[in-house]
C-alpha cells in the first residue's frame, strides 16, 4: 500500500537482516522518496544493489548521512561510537538519527558525544527478528505486529520530542506497535527477555555439544525435546551477540544473579524430591505463556521473545 513519503531522504547504516527489511518496506509503500545504502564491506554493499534495496549507495558512512532527515544505524551495537564519530559533522539540521541496537544505554554514551545540537538523537530497538543476518536475510514484513521501543532521554526537548512522534508514525507504517521506554528500564527489561535466554541457549548448546557421554549424532537425533529451539537460538549471529553482552553488562549480570538463586531452588527441590514445588511453580510458568498467547506475541517464544519470527528472532 503506497503512501505520502514520511522522509525525503533515509540513510540505513547497515544493511543486514535488519537494514535490509527496512529498506524493502519503504520501497513497498513508499516510505521515503530516496533511500540511501551504507556498509563497510563491498560484496555486501554490491548485493544491496542486486537486491534493489536503495537508490543511492555508497561505503562512505560521511557521504551517505549528507542531506539525510532521517539516519538508521542498523550495525552491530560495537560499532555506534567510530560510526557517530564519522557522521556527526555531516548531519543535517533537523536530521533524526536512530538506531535499532538491542541495547539502548550504551547507544546513547556512544552516539550523544558526536552529535551536533542541530540534529535529534531517538534510539530505537524492533523487538523483531531471526537467527539469519545479511541483506538477502530481509523481509518486508518482518516488523509487522512487532513491538518497537523508542528510548529518548528523560530531559529531551520539545523537538526531540516531535522527532519521537515522527518516528512513531514511521515504525507504525513499517507494521509495529510503539512503547517508549526510560533507556535504562529497556535495557533491564530486555536482559530478562531476551539476552538472558540468548546465553542460556548459547552454554546449554555448547554443554550438550561437550557432554562426553552423549554423542552429536544423538544431539541431532533426539533433538526436538527441546534442544531444537535453542539450537536455533545459538544459531544467532556472534557479532550481534557478543556486542549485546559488552554493553548491556550491568543489567545483564544482575539478571544472572537472580537467575542463578532462582536455579539454586530448582536444583535443590530435583534433589529433595519436592514435588510440590516442581508443580507449583511450572504451574505458574504455564500461566505465564498462556499470557503471552493471549496478548498475541506467541510466535516469539521459540525465539525466547526476542527479537523474531517468522521472525523468527
Ligand atoms: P546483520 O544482518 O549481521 O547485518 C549487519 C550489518 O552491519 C551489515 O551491513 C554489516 O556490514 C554491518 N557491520 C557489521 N560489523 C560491522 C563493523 N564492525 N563496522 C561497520 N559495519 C559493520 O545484523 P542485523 O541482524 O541486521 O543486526 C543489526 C542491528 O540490529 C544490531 O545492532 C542488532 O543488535 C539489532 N537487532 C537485531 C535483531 C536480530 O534479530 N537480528 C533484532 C533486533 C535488533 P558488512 O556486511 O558490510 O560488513
Amino acid at each position: 500500500m503506497s503512501q505520502s513519503p514520511i522522509f525525503e531522504r533515509i540513510c540505513l547504516i547497515g544493511i543486514g537482516l535488519i537494514g535490509s527489511s527496512i529498506a524493502l518496506r519503504c520501497r513497498r509503500d513508499g516510505l521515503a522518496k530516496t533511500i540511501v545504502v551504507s556498509t563497510r564491506r563491498k560484496e555486501t554493499l554490491d548485493r544491496a544493489r542486486q537486491l534493489n534495496l536503495g537508490d543511492v549507495y555508497t561505503d562512505s558512512v560521511s557521504d551517505a548521512v549528507e542531506g539525510a532527515d532521517c539516519v538508521i544505524l542498523c550495525t552491530p551495537v560495537g560499532t555506534f561510537s567510530s560510526i557517530g564519530q564519522r557522521i556527526g559533522a555531516h548531519l543535517a539540521p533537523g536530521c533524526i538519527v536512530t538506531d535499532v541496537g538491542s541495547v539502548k544505554r550504551s547507544v546513547i554514551d556512544q552516539l550523544k558525544p558526536h552529535m551536533p545540537d542541530h540534529v535529534h538523537l531517538v534510539p530505537g530497538h524492533p523487538v523483531a527478528g531471526t537467527e539469519y543476518s545479511g541483506p538477502d536475510a530481509g523481509f518486508s514484513t518482518l516488523f509487522d505486529d512487532r513491538w518497537l521501543l523508542l528510548t529518548p532521554e528523560s530531559n529531551a526537548s520539545e523537538e526531540t520530542m516531535a522527532a519521537v512522534q515522527k518516528l512513531s508514525e514511521f515504525w507504525a507504517a513499517l507494521g509495529s506497535h510503539i512503547d517508549v521506554m526510560d533507556p535504562d528500564h529497556h535495557d533491564r527489561v530486555l536482559a530478562v527477555t531476551s539476552h538472558i535466554p540468548h546465553l542460556i541457549a548459547y552454554n546449554i548448546v555448547g554443554t550438550a555439544s561437550d557432554l562426553e557421554e552423549v554423542t552429536q549424532s544423538e544431539v541431532i537425533k533426539f533433538s526436538a525435546s527441546g534442544f531444537r529451539d535453542f539450537t536455533r537460538i545459538a544459531a544467532s549471529d556472534p557479532v550481534m551477540w557478543r556486542d549485546v553482552f559488552l554493553h548491556n553488562k550491568d543489567a545483564v549480570l544482575e539478571m544472572l544473579g537472580r537467575f542463578s538463586e532462582d536455579l539454586s531452588q530448582l536444583q535443590r527441590a530435583v534433589r529433595n524430591g519436592d514435588g510440590d514445588l516442581l508443580f507449583d511453580h511450572f504451574t505458574k510458568t504455564r500461566e505465564i505463556r498462556r499470557g503471552i498467547i493471549d496478548a498475541g506475541q506467541e510466535t516469539e517464544l521459540p525465539n525466547f521473545g526476542r527479537d523474531v519470527v517468522q521472525e523468527t528472532d
